[in-house]
C-alpha cells in the first residue's frame, strides 16, 4: 500500500523563477537548464515562493542528521515552520547553492552567493550564507525586494504634528539634522524617506558617500564620492563643493572632525544646513554623542542644532483582527494617561484553546485564523518616533554635561517627548500592542 504524502508548503505554491546573476545570457540559461533536472529545483522555488507569501526577510535552514529545521523571520520575530525530510532538503540546497554560484559539494566552508528571484513582476534579491556546523549545516537565506514601496513617515507611524514640526526643521535654513536609530531599526528607511520628504525643489543637495559605499539615488541629490579609487579625501571634496554654494549639506555616514567643521562654518556664515546620519539607542544620546565626537565644532553645532530624530522598531497590530479592550484604572495611572482621555486599548487576538473552539451547541467549531496576518496578530512594523528639539536650557547644558539622566530631565522641563512617551501614544493610537512595547524595550 503507498504511503500516504502530507502536501508540504514548497508545494502550495507557485515557484518563483530564477535570475541567475550571471551576466553572460547563454550561460545564465545553460545553468538553469542545467539545474531544473534535479529535484531540489522546484522544491527551492516552491520554499522561497511559501516564503514571499509569508513575508518572509530572512529564511533558516539548519541540517542536522535527521531533519532540516526550517525558521523564517516576518517583521523581525523568528517563526518555526514544519521540518523538512533531509534528503529532500539536501536536494534543495544543492540546487540554491547551484543556482547562486556556491560549490555545492562543500559542506563545510563558510561560502555565500546570491540570486534574482521573480513572482509574477515583482522582484526580489536572494543573499545565501552557509556554513558547517557540528551536526550538519546552517543556511541563511535573505530575501529582500529590489523595489522598496514608496513609503511616507505617517506609513512608518509618525504622527501628523510630529510630522509637520520635523518637516519644518528639515526645510529650515542654517539648522543641524540629525536623524538616529539603534542598530538595525530602521536607520536607512527613515532615512530615505525623511530625505523624500525634504523639499529640494529650489534647493541644492550635495551628499557626501564613500565610493565603496554608495547611497540609493534620490532625485535632486547630487551625490560627491570620495575614497576608493577617486583619489580624493573627505575634507577636499566638502571643500570643492561648498564652492558651488549648496544649501544642504548631506553626511550618510560622520565624517571627519575636519570636513564637519568645514560644513557647520556654512551653517553660521551663509545659513546652510547640515544633515547627519547616526546609529544611537536614543535622540539624546544621539546629540551626545555627536558633540563629543566633533567637540572643536561643539559649540557652533549646539546653537544651530535644529532637530534630533530617534526610533524604535514595533510590530503593528492587524487591523483586520486586533480586540479592543477597555482598560482598567489602574493600568492608565501606570501608563501615565489621564482619565477618560482614552476610551479602548487594543491587543492582538489570541484565539481560545483548541477544546473551547464551539458552536452554541457545543460541537467542535475551529476558528479560522485571520486571513491579513496569518493569525500572527500583526502584519507590518512601524517605528516609534522621537523628536528631541533642543531649547536654551538644553543647549547650555549640552556644553557641559554629557550626563544622560541630568539632560533628559531639562529636555523634560522644556516639554520634549520621551521615547517612553511616545511609546504609549503610540499604544493609545491603536497601532501597537503593550506586549510588543515591552518586548521591543527587552531587547536592550
Ligand atoms: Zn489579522
Amino acid at each position: 500500500m503507498a504511503e500516504q504524502q502530507e502536501i508540504q508548503l514548497w508545494q502550495t505554491v507557485e515557484p518563483v523563477e530564477f535570475i541567475p546573476r550571471i551576466k553572460d545570457q547563454s550561460e545564465s540559461q545553460s545553468l538553469l537548464i542545467q539545474t531544473r533536472q534535479a529535484v531540489g529545483y522546484s522544491v527551492a522555488g516552491g520554499q522561497l515562493a511559501h516564503a514571499i507569501q509569508a513575508r518572509a526577510t530572512h529564511m533558516l535552514l539548519d541540517y542536522t542528521k535527521a531533519a532540516c529545521a526550517i525558521r523564517y523571520q516576518v517583521d523581525g520575530a523568528w517563526e518555526q515552520l514544519p521540518s523538512m525530510e533531509r534528503e529532500l532538503a539536501d536536494a534543495m540546497l544543492v540546487a540554491l547553492k547551484q543556482l547562486c554560484l556556491m560549490n555545492a559539494t562543500d559542506r563545510r566552508s563558510t561560502q555565500s552567493g546570491k540570486l534574482g528571484l521573480k513572482v509574477v513582476k515583482e522582484k526580489f534579491s536572494l543573499s545565501l550564507q552557509s556554513r558547517g556546523t557540528p551536526t550538519g549545516e546552517q543556511v541563511m537565506a535573505r530575501i529582500e525586494p529590489d523595489k522598496v514601496p514608496f513609503q511616507r513617515m505617517a506609513d512608518l507611524g509618525m504622527r501628523d504634528k510630529m510630522y509637520a514640526q520635523f518637516k519644518e526643521s528639515l526645510d529650515a535654513h542654517g539648522n543641524n539634522i540629525l536623524i538616529t536609530a539603534p542598530k538595525s531599526e530602521g536607520l536607512t528607511t527613515t532615512w530615505n524617506i525623511a530625505m523624500e520628504a525634504a523639499d529640494k525643489l529650489v534647493r541644492d543637495f550635495q551628499s557626501f558617500e564613500h565610493q565603496d559605499n554608495p547611497e540609493p539615488e534620490i532625485i535632486y541629490i547630487n551625490p560627491n564620492f570620495f575614497g576608493g579609487d577617486t583619489e580624493k579625501d573627505l575634507p577636499s571634496v566638502v571643500k570643492s563643493a561648498i564652492l558651488k554654494e549648496p544649501d544642504v549639506l548631506i553626511f550618510p555616514e560622520l565624517p571627519d572632525p575636519a570636513s564637519m567643521k568645514l560644513a557647520v562654518e556654512q551653517i553660521k556664515k551663509t545659513d546652510k544646513q547640515v544633515y547627519s546620519r547616526m546609529v544611537a539607542p536614543s535622540a539624546l544620546h544621539g546629540l551626545v554623542k555627536y558633540l563629543a565626537k566633533y567637540r572643536e565644532s561643539a559649540a557652533e553645532i549646539v546653537s544651530s542644532i535644529g532637530a534630533v530624530l530617534g526610533q524604535r522598531l514595533v510590530r503593528r497590530l492587524c487591523d483586520e483582527c486586533k480586540e479592543g479592550f477597555e482598560p482598567s484604572p489602574q493600568l492608565l495611572k501606570q501608563l501615565g494617561i489621564p482619565a477618560g482621555r482614552v476610551a479602548m486599548l487594543y491587543r492582538p487576538f489570541v484565539p481560545p484553546p483548541i477544546e473551547q473552539q464551539v458552536d452554541e451547541n457545543g460541537r467542535p467549531a475551529p476558528i479560522e485564523p485571520c486571513q491579513a496576518c496569518n493569525g500572527r496578530g500583526y502584519l507590518g512594523r512601524i517605528a516609534i518616533y522621537e523628536l528631541l528639539i533642543p531649547g536654551e536650557k538644553l543647549k547650555a547644558a549640552l556644553l557641559k554635561t554629557q550626563d544622560i539622566n541630568k539632560l533628559t530631565q531639562i529636555a523634560k522641563s522644556e516639554g520634549h517627548r520621551s521615547m517612553q512617551a511616545e511609546s504609549v501614544l503610540t499604544v493609545a493610537r491603536g497601532l501597537t500592542s503593550l506586549d510588543e512595547l515591552k518586548k521591543a524595550f527587552a531587547k536592550r
